[in-house]
Formats: structure tokens, C-alpha cells, sequence
């Protein structure tokens, strides 16, 4: 637990300071993310609703953001407190957020999930997907989303070529996005790519968030791999 603070330090050497860190928190413990806050570090994501909801009961002053699929009877929990939702993939889970959001007289931030790896387990828009999502007439109706920019997972593979070339992709379609769709928006500009083992390749890239988990807290102690979970 005390190298936590040493290797948030360790990490900001290697990150620009207009790339913000989220810091994954998944399996970690409310001690172990207290031990972070208390070296600077203000977001945390988490891949599942349960564990986010129940996390910010017992630290709501941080900021917490949503990294995983997300399921429309969910969004309810999440709702009040959420800081960004970076794995919006679909339509219809927009307009769930912005039912919800709206309860809470809200305007809940947004990343649209893009599908760059090779793995057809991950979720996410194609390209073809989300430019239909943005061509859709009733997007200007949810006056209570806000779209800032896209996210995406890189293959789970040690061919940091093929992961360069997702990073690449993706970068290039941000900025076709934003030309195209955001061209008065200030805040779509949010490009979250990169993880431990490739954070270096996407802040190459042009991410401009970075989801960090096991360089920060350690290994995760559960299953096969830990990429997808
Ligand atoms: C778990 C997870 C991360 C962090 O993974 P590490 O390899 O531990 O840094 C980043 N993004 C998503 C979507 C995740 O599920």
C-alpha cells in the first residue's frame, strides 16, 4: 500500500501535465484509494456499477468515472454522483443517461466506447455505428448528455505495432469527429486511450485521459486476464 503514492509520482514523470490520469480502482480497496488521494490523485474509474456505487458511498469527494459496459436498468445508480460515463455504446444507453440525468437535474458527461481491437469480446461503436449515432435527429433532443470526445481499448497483445495502429485509428477519427460534428464544442476534446501496458504508445498518440490501474495499485488478484475484466 505505500508504494501507491510512489508510483502515482513515478507516473506523472512520464505523462504531459495535460493528460489526465484516471486511476482504476476495480478489486482495489477503499484504504488503497484513500492511499491515492492522498498522493493528488482526484479520478478513479471502476468497471461496474456495484463496485462504483458502492466506492463512492464511502469516498464521495472523489471523482468517479464509469470505464465498463453499462446496462440501461443500471444507470439509476449511478446517476446522481457519476463523473463521466466512458463507455457509452449505444443509443439507447445515451437516452437512458439522459432520462436519468435529468431526474437529478444533471448534465452527465460522456465518452462514446469505440471498438478498435482485434477481440470481438469488447464492446463498442465502429466507426460506421457511431457516425450513425451522431447523424441521428434525436441526439439534439437529450438535452442532458454531453458528449466529450471517445474512448477506446487497444488488442490485448505484446505487438505494440498493432496497438500503435489502434491508437493511430482512433486518434484519427476523434479528430475527423470533431471537425465534422463538435466544430463550435469546446468540450468534445476528450481522447481516453491507454492503460499500464500502453499508456506510453497512446500519450504518443494524442490521448488526452489515460486509464491506469495495476502500475498504480499492483497486480489484480483475480483471473485469466485482465484486460477484459
Ligand atoms: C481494467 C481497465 C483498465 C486498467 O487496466 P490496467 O492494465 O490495470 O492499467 C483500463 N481501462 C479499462 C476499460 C479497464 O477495464
Amino acid at each position: 500500500m505505500n508504494h501507491i503514492a510512489q508510483n502515482i509520482n513515478e507516473l506523472r514523470l512520464h505523462i504531459p501535465s495535460h493528460v489526465k490520469i484516471i486511476a482504476v480502482s476495480k478489486t482495489k480497496t477503499v484504504p488503497e484509494i484513500r492511499e491515492a488521494i492522498k498522493a493528488g490523485q482526484v479520478g478513479f474509474g471502476e468497471n461496474k456499477v456495484q463496485e462504483l456505487t458502492a466506492k463512492y458511498a464511502q469516498i464521495p469527494e472523489a471523482q468517479w468515472y464509469l470505464i465498463g459496459h453499462l446496462q440501461t436498468n443500471k444507470v439509476k445508480y449511478i446517476a446522481p454522483f457519476v463523473r463521466m460515463i466512458q463507455s457509452v455504446d449505444s443509443f439507447r444507453i445515451l437516452e437512458e443517461i439522459d432520462r436519468q440525468a435529468n431526474r437529478y437535474s444533471r448534465v452527465i458527461d460522456c465518452l462514446l466506447q469505440i471498438h478498435i481491437a482485434r477481440e470481438e469480446t469488447k464492446f463498442g461503436f465502429s466507426e460506421e455505428e457511431a457516425i450513425e449515432l451522431l447523424n441521428n435527429d434525436e441526439l439534439q433532443s437529450l438535452k442532458h448528455v454531453r458528449i466529450c470526445g471517445l474512448m477506446g481499448v487497444a488488442t490485448f497483445t505484446d505487438d505494440m505495432e498493432v496497438v500503435r495502429k489502434e491508437f493511430q485509428g482512433l486518434s484519427r477519427f476523434f479528430q475527423r469527429i470533431r471537425r465534422d460534428y463538435f466544430p463550435a464544442d469546446p468540450s468534445f476534446c476528450e481522447l481516453s486511450m491507454g492503460m499500464s501496458d500502453d499508456y506510453r504508445i497512446a500519450v504518443e498518440e494524442g490521448a488526452t485521459m489515460v486509464r491506469i490501474g495495476s502500475l498504480i495499485f499492483g497486480a489484480r488478484l483475480y483471473g485469466t486476464t485482465t484486460r477484459n475484466s
